[in-house]
């Protein structure tokens, strides 16, 4: 109980911990294209050399990949709802019919709000890896718990970047309020979900486990390629996201390897 409490509660504090660094000193872009490369190189590593080859340790090929695409979906799903059923990139064919559509019908909120609220239902998914991680072994939880607080202090600079630039870069007390308002719900999300995770799935038999640990897995794979490392490309300098997603990869390597 206690391991559970320091992870989940150290992981919704990086969450609170990002927006205050935010607004503390505006980062610069080099910092933030190295934070986010460096949290997409962590969270890959978890997913694919801790979390899936657990899953397939305890359930079987067909349930770890329905498992992951559940958690692909989920999250996709959550994704298309905040966008009122419409995504498209900057790039595509589509994105001057899906903006103007976006004109017409606001996302759910500015961009702050959709980007804590959205973050918010998705630490439900990450609360259920590291209740998950934590059934299986607490040696697995406490990992997947440090990746996910890395992600959290990355997701607290985007909140307080967002919403320090919707108020012309002031650094009002409403600006202070709402970005720490809106960590804290990221950050307690995270850990009433990793409190409920653990205790729904501490006696789940070991392939219910497996399974879960998959979709967490696959959950967490949707999120790093879609909100930690397009921000850190968009801001590299010299490769440095690139260098820094391989640092945050390694690490991953060498604290599998001695767990
Ligand atoms: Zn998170």
């Amino acid at each position: 109980v206690l391991t559970l409490l320091a992870v989940a509660g150290g992981a919704a504090l990086a969450s609170v911990a990002g927006g205050a660094l935010a607004l503390a000193r505006r980062p610069t872009s080099l910092f933030m294209s190295i934070a986010f490369g460096a949290a997409s190189g962590v969270l890959l590593g978890t997913v694919t050399l801790q979390m899936l080859p657990e899953a397939q340790e305890r359930a079987s090929p067909g349930a770890v990949v329905a498992g992951a695409t559940a958690g692909v979906l989920l999250v996709w799903g959550l994704d298309l709802y905040v966008n009122r059923g419409r995504l498209a990139g900057e790039q595509a064919d589509q994105w001057k019919q899906v903006s103007a559509f976006h004109r017409r019908h606001r996302p759910r909120g500015d961009g702050a709000t959709v980007l804590a609220g959205g973050t918010s239902a998705e630490e439900l998914i990450e609360g259920l890896a590291i209740g998950a991680g934590l059934a299986v072994e607490p040696e697995v939880g406490v990992l997947i718990g440090a990746a996910i607080a890395i992600d959290n202090l990355c997701e607290g600079l985007s909140i307080g970047e967002l919403v320090l630039a919707s108020s012309g870069l002031r650094r009002t007390q409403a600006v202070v309020a709402r970005t720490l308002r809106w960590c804290t719900l990221v950050g307690a999300a995270l850990f009433v979900a990793s409190l409920g995770g653990w205790l729904a799935l501490r006696d789940a038999a070991e392939p219910v486990l497996g399974a879960l640990l998959a979709t967490g897995a696959g959950g967490m794979l949707y999120l790093t390629v879609t909100q930690l490392v397009p921000p850190g490309q968009a801001r590299q300098y010299e490769g440095s996201a690139a260098l820094a997603t391989w640092l945050g990869f390694a690490l991953m390597l060498l604290l599998v390897e001695a767990a």
